[in-house]
């Protein structure tokens, strides 16, 4: 298991890329995600990443948290070996799921959340990797 990736909300990809760019990190990618209503840029760092989330839809996960709380942190993502098997040990212990079922995010990966009142404030993503 490993820190996948940082989630943060940005107002304007093109302005948070220019910061990391100017920081000597490279975009490695920008893929629109129509079911999470984001557009979404990549920056490696180390073993992990950065993902910058514009949002696509002020209706949408990312223009309702901009809304109420600004631009910043948003969700910290782990991969899991096996994203059901982790979700279910969760929901057995009484962890409360945001999605009851793994949906496909970036890259084609499945991803899932665990509501932030279940985690001491995080908001946490799973995801299981397509390519392992
Ligand atoms: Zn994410």
């Amino acid at each position: 298991m490993k820190v996948d990736h940082i989630g943060i909300a940005v107002r304007s990809l093109a302005e948070a890329k220019a910061f990391y760019e100017a920081l000597g990190l490279a975009c490695a990618g920008e893929e629109e995600v129509s079911g999470q209503k984001v557009r979404v840029a990549f920056f490696p760092a180390g073993d992990s990443r950065l993902e910058l989330l514009e949002s696509t839809d002020p209706e949408g996960p990312i223009g309702t948290f901009i809304a109420r709380k600004g631009p910043g942190l948003h969700h910290l993502c782990l991969a899991v070996p096996r994203i059901r098997e982790a979700m279910a040990a969760l929901k057995a212990r009484g962890y409360t799921l945001i999605d009851e079922e793994p949906k496909v995010g970036a890259g084609g990966h499945l991803v899932a959340f665990v509501h932030p009142k279940s985690t001491g404030g995080v908001l946490l993503e799973l995801t299981e990797r397509k390519t392992e």
